[in-house]
């Protein structure tokens, strides 16, 4: 297999860098020890986060394109990059919450920790100068982020993603309480990009209800990068083996 090199910089975000590489459809998605928080206002450098979140992020890619859910994910490079298909984003958030917490109970004040039968369901604009508004369909449409199409399919697999990983998390012991996800096309089809880690997630410890996800640091709970190694050795990520390319 062709070792795919880095190139040229095509975009820093607050926590991962994209490469271009020799192939114009793959980029080396880049994770970095660089944890941001209300809107990027709190940064720090937590050490092995971003060799975590690389692994992590593979393992929960890999199943769910074993669950028929397909991703922009193609393979590890090394212990803090991917190689993965360039798409292009749609600037939007998918949420999906399974429990009460965080910013709905501040909008709607509903009770931290109910359970949200269904799973309550939110569209975000990505945006952080103006805060990630909530949006709904009619925005997505009217204002051309996307299609009536793409709409119904972000709704669906954001679906799928949340029931084959609820699964995943409660049997080793973890209420996936809720995420984001975000999606874009590569030539003709939908695909989930970015990432899930629990960066993007909230997971709590089903007994005790302890927080393992990013709320850690958002809170200065402290052992951020300790409670994410812990979800990831529970679910199975190989952390200790380095990679080779
Ligand atoms: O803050 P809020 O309660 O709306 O977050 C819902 C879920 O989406 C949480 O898991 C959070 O980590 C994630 N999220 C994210 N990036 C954002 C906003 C929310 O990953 N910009």
């Amino acid at each position: 297999m062709q070792y795919m090199k880095p190139q040229d910089l095509l975009y820093s975000g607050k926590a991962k860098s994209l490469y271009t590489t020799q192939e114009p459809k793959l980029l080396v998605m880049e994770f970095r020890d660089d944890t941001s928080a209300f809107d990027g206002e709190k940064i720090e450098k937590l050490d092995r986060k971003g060799m975590v979140n690389n692994r992590f992020n593979a393992f929960i890619l890999t199943k769910l394109e074993k669950a028929g859910i397909l991703t922009h994910f193609d393979r590890l490079l090394s212990n803090t990059e991917s190689l993965v298909k360039r798409l292009e984003m749609i600037p939007i958030e998918c949420v999906i919450r399974n429990i009460a917490t965080g910013s709905l109970c501040k909008r709607y004040g509903v009770e931290d920790g109910r359970e949200l039968i269904p799973p309550t369901f939110e569209f975000f604009l990505k945006d952080d100068a103006r805060h990630d508004p909530m949006i709904n369909d009619y925005h997505i449409q009217s204002f051309g982020w996307a299609s009536v199409e793409e709409v119904a399919a972000m709704k669906k697999i954001t679906g799928q993603v949340n029931r084959v990983l609820t699964k995943l998390f409660l049997s080793n012991g973890m209420l996936l309480v809720d995420f984001k996800i975000e999606f874009g096309r590569f030539n003709d089809q939908l695909l989930l990009g970015d990432e899930f880690t629990p960066d993007g997630c909230r997971l709590w410890d089903a007994k005790t209800r302890k927080k393992l996800d990013k709320d850690r640091f958002r809170a200065g709970l402290g052992g951020v990068v300790e409670a994410y190694e812990e979800v990831a050795l529970r679910i199975g990520v190989d952390l200790e083996n380095p990679i080779v390319a």
